[in-house]
């Protein structure tokens, strides 16, 4: 038990099977699997054919009450705040190191309920968010105040506890990722969680979270409530005896989600959005790397990232030969079944999704943008779209200002370092840019004016567990990832004693 079963236990070079059945498809409350109070389930879809792979309970406001009351209680009672931080962080990394070991099994069970290429799953996103729970079991024991020196005869402390019980409601695009970006600093922190998934993709933090119990995580601790945003979700966000909400999903559910807060308790509210993130090739740039990593930083996890660099800006002097470039390198990508070996490119995540990509790019080509290659659905069953590249994309269209979150390439000209500078910071979001140069005082330049979260120079999509992301503008409200996330988990309390007798009078 534990794990999903598989119909072969061995990975063939050519084809990895999927798993053939599903063993957790319950709420989590209170370290228990147990129905949606309502009875009700829903069905969760492969991508790769839209069949359906399992029924889901379907949790709403009375599950979210269910959870919240455990996780409260678990919280004000339980041992999870009150231990020392070393016993938090030996669970943490117990839960780690079962991740590890069950590496392949996560990995399929990820890939089937979400569409992303299996190797993707088993060799990036599994050992990040293992290094992820391994990076935040390392800081539960150096949280700490500070002593300070107030005017006047008094000793001044400050300690960092944590906050209570964390709401966190995460998108589909990265299922596993997600969880450990949230669960992660909370837990480490001392806080206790009601984790609300994306209705598209329930199956994996049921899997991991039953793994996070087996290495001693208390009842209580980390709840995960499958279900809607508008039932579920918006119930956990205005729960009252919720302190802190984070959200990872789109600008438009980002502002309910700070309505809902406003409204209700005041709670504390990060929020990582949407984006429409620059990528800038320099006219010194050498062109095949340059091709190599702006079809990367589009097209990776099928397109749907919201960091994704989806306005390739390219200097004039090497524009053609880009586009042609990248037009051979689009041809070249390998789409299919995500469980066959090599393949970079899965199906998008759900009929919706499918759709709206399928609109923006008849919207491109109806504003006047060249459709160099794609365009179009690949294959004949499930949500797979042909990587698709448009030149001659102006500023005002909408594949150029909208977040297509799809395998839609849309390339920009530009003159001068001046001009990109303003066009790229001409947009409602802010959460990262692509640089490609070999000039340091371009790099320097474009690193400070860029108003974003995130610059990549030379790089794109490095995301190692300290390195801090988020967006400025509406691309969000503080960050995760790093030492910055603690702050989102930690409460400051003031200590004042006076000091009778100095002992330095
Ligand atoms: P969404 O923002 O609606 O969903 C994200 C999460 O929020 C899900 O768990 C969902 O159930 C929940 N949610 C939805 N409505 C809610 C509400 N009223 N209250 C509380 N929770 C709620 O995103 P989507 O509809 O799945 O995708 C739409 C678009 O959002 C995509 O096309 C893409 O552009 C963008 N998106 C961005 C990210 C990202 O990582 N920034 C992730 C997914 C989607």
């Amino acid at each position: 038990r534990g794990i999903p079963r598989y119909s072969t236990a061995s990975y063939a070079q050519d084809l990895i099977k999927p798993p053939v059945s599903v063993e957790y498809d319950k709420l989590l409350i209170n370290g228990k699997f147990v129905e949606a109070a309502s009875g009700k389930t829903f069905p969760t879809l492969d991508p790769r054919n839209g069949d359906v792979i399992a029924h889901v309970a379907e949790g709403d406001a009375e599950d979210i009450n269910r959870a919240v009351a455990a996780a409260r209680k678990a919280f004000d009672e339980g041992p999870w705040p009150k231990m020392t931080a070393y016993e938090r962080c030996k669970i943490i990394l117990r839960f780690a190191d079962l991740v590890e070991k069950h590496n392949d099994e996560i990995a399929a069970l990820e890939t089937w309920d979400n569409g992303k290429p299996y190797e993707q799953s088993a060799n990036i996103e599994i050992p990040m968010f293992v290094r992820l729970f391994r990076y935040y079991a390392g800081w539960a024991d150096k949280i700490h105040g500070l002593t300070i020196q107030a005017d006047g005869p008094h000793h001044v402390q400050t300690l960092h506890e944590p906050i209570g019980v964390a709401g966190q409601i995460i998108p589909w695009n990265f299922p596993l990722l997600m969880f450990a970006w949230k669960v992660g600093p909370a837990l480490a922190c001392g806080n206790t969680v009601v984790l609300k998934t994306a209705e598209q993709t329930p199956l994996s933090a049921l899997l991991v979270a039953k793994l996070f119990h087996e290495a001693g995580l208390p009842d209580g601790v980390l709840n995960i409530v499958s279900g809607f945003g508008a039932t579920a979700g918006a119930a956990l966000a205005s729960h009252m005896d919720v302190d802190k909400v984070a959200f990872t999903g789109s600008t438009e559910t980002g502002k309910t989600i700070l309505e809902l807060a406003a409204k209700s308790n005041l709670k504390s509210v990060t929020l990582e959005l949407g984006g429409k993130s620059p990528f800038i090739v320099c006219e010194d740039a050498d062109v095949d790397k340059a091709v190599e990593l702006a079809h990367f930083a589009l097209f990776f996890n099928q397109g749907q990232c919201c960091c994704a660099g989806s306005r390739t800006f390219v200097h004039e002097k090497v524009y053609a030969e880009f586009v042609e470039k990248a037009k051979a390198r689009a041809l070249k990508r390998t789409v299919g079944d995500p469980f066959k070996a090599g393949m970079e490119q899965g199906p998008q995540i759900d009929e919706k999704q499918f759709s709206k990509i399928l609109g923006y790019i008849k919207s491109g080509t109806e504003h006047g943008a060249t459709l160099e290659t794609g365009g179009a659905r690949f294959g004949s069953k499930g949500y797979f779209i042909q990587p698709t590249v448009f030149s001659n994309v102006q500023d005002d269209m909408p594949i150029a200002k909208d977040e297509i979150f799809g395998p839609v390439q849309s390339i920009l000209k530009y003159k001068d370092l001046g001009e990109v500078i303003k066009r790229a910071n001409n947009s409602k979001y802010g959460l990262a840019a692509g640089v490609f140069t070999k000039n340091l005082d371009t790099a320097n330049t474009l690193m400070r004016a860029l108003r974003v979260g995130t610059v990549w120079i030379n790089c794109f999509d490095t995301f190692d567990a300290t390195i801090p992301f988020g967006g400025y503008k509406m691309s969000g409200i503080g960050r995760e990832k790093g030492e910055y996330s603690l702050k989102n988990y930690l409460q400051v309390k003031a200590v004042v004693t006076p000091v009778i007798n100095p002992a330095w009078l």
